[in-house]
């Protein structure tokens, strides 16, 4: 049977992927595509393929140990506002019912005002 990997690039940079493959197969068709990126990249950028690995690399690195903070300092106009739409101190507090997306706290805990600050302050030091 033909191993496939199929991957779709989101407008926001965030990719899906599927491949019916097995780990090892998945890792070879993988690193072939990522010589041939790093090539292609190399020629755009005129470096060598190794160049333009080594800054990509660099690059992940750097996005390693960014802070949620770090990640919002980053986004643009549009990245914030969408952003916002969805943000408050409940998004990130401990009692996130992720799978209803409501605040999970006991009635009458008041993380949205009472600890808001601390909550949010936490989050934003954590890594992203
Ligand atoms: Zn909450």
């Amino acid at each position: 049977m033909m191993k496939l990997i199929i991957a779709w690039l989101r407008k926001d940079g965030s990719c899906r992927r599927w491949t019916n493959s097995k780990p090892h197969e998945h890792a070879a068709m993988s690193l072939n595509v990522y010589a041939d990126a790093m090539k292609r990249l190399g020629k755009e950028w005129k470096c060598s393929a190794y160049e333009a690995a080594e800054t990509v690399n660099k690059f992940f690195k750097s996005k390693e140990n960014q802070t949620n903070a770090d990640r919002i300092r980053s986004m643009t106009d549009e990245e914030l506002a969408e952003f916002y739409t969805k943000f408050c101190a409940c998004a990130v507090c401990e009692y996130k019912d992720e799978e209803r997306d409501t605040c999970g706290a006991p009635t009458g805990f008041l993380c949205t005002k009472t600890y808001a600050k601390t909550i949010i302050l936490d989050w934003l030091k954590t890594l992203a």
